[in-house]
């Protein structure tokens, strides 16, 4: 007996929403054949919100915009980026034929960061100031070919002796040239000395201001470098350090740090202080 009475409440809630559907469609069906257009009218000089004539405005720039030297990007510490790749194919060292050495690269910046310092990535400002400086002396575009290298890319880019202990990787070191001037590496070399007579930091400091020559002695460089208290500056001419990172057809400049003003003491860079100053993700 029950069961019989809910079909009954199902069936009749069946036909009532079929009712309602049908209703509603006849109810449009209504509304459409009695509904009439009108025009709207109004007097030719009737004007409910007047349009103004739309001025050109120049948009004013967004903060990741200001961040230019000049027409081109400001130089910051994401540009010391190592870059090396688990793409790049084993090196192989000769140099000892009976025990010959393999070298593999890094996983690139995808997979460390930068070198430390108090937990956040540094590099040292110095070289990002000068290469800025740079830029906007010259309206010309620095090409940082090495930044930083962490121990394992410092190692396959260029696995000499003499480059072991290099200051790319406590990025106290940069390698660059200086795109329609490649060149004229003397010229930009000038313009790196040139900052420190013009930065009231520098003014009256001779240690800052001058810049003396060394010999080349055991440097894997022709041209005596320059230096003064802070910096260190080599001039690689076309023939000389063509590392991996560096395999490009002009000469180069490499800058090092050598005196940290902040701390007041040397920049020394070891393959330990390296090899423990970074994350790996
Ligand atoms: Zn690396």
């Amino acid at each position: 007996m029950a069961s019989f009475t809910k079909e009954i409440f199902y069936i009749s809630l069946l036909l009532l929403s079929a009712c309602s559907g049908l209703e509603k469609s006849e109810q449009d069906k209504l509304r459409r054949q009695n509904a009439q257009g009108e025009f709207i009218h109004r007097h030719h000089d009737e004007i409910r919100y007047p349009l103004t004539h739309p001025e050109h405005r120049i948009r004013e720039r967004y903060p990741w915009e200001m961040a230019y030297v000049g027409k081109h990007s400001k130089i910051t510490k994401e540009y010391f980026r190592c870059k090396g790749s688990s793409t790049n194919p084993p090196h192989v060292d000769h140099k000892d034929p009976a025990r010959p050495a393999n070298y593999l690269d890094c996983g690139g910046f995808q997979k460390h960061s930068l070198p430390l310092k108090g937990e956040q990535e540094f590099v040292y400002p110095i070289l990002i100031d000068l290469l800025n400086y740079v830029q906007a002396k010259t309206g010309c575009k620095v090409i940082i070919t090495c930044g930083h290298r962490c121990p394992v890319h410092n190692a396959y880019a260029d696995s000499s002796t003499y480059n072991q202990n290099s200051k790319h990787m406590i990025g106290a070191e940069v390698d660059f040239y200086v795109q329609g001037m490649e060149n004229k590496p003397e010229e930009v070399i000038k313009i790196l000395m040139a900052y420190y007579k013009e930065m009231p930091i520098y003014k009256e400091n001779k240690q800052y201001q001058e810049f003396l020559r060394t010999s080349t002695g055991e440097l894997n460089v022709s041209t005596p470098p320059w230096h003064n208290k802070e910096i260190f500056i080599k001039l690689y001419q076309k023939s000389e350090g063509r590392d991996f990172d560096n395999r490009h057809p002009y000469p180069y400049i490499s800058v090092q740090v050598r005196y940290d003003r902040e701390l007041s003491e040397k920049v020394v860079s070891s393959w330990q202080k390296a090899f423990n100053n970074y994350r790996r993700y």
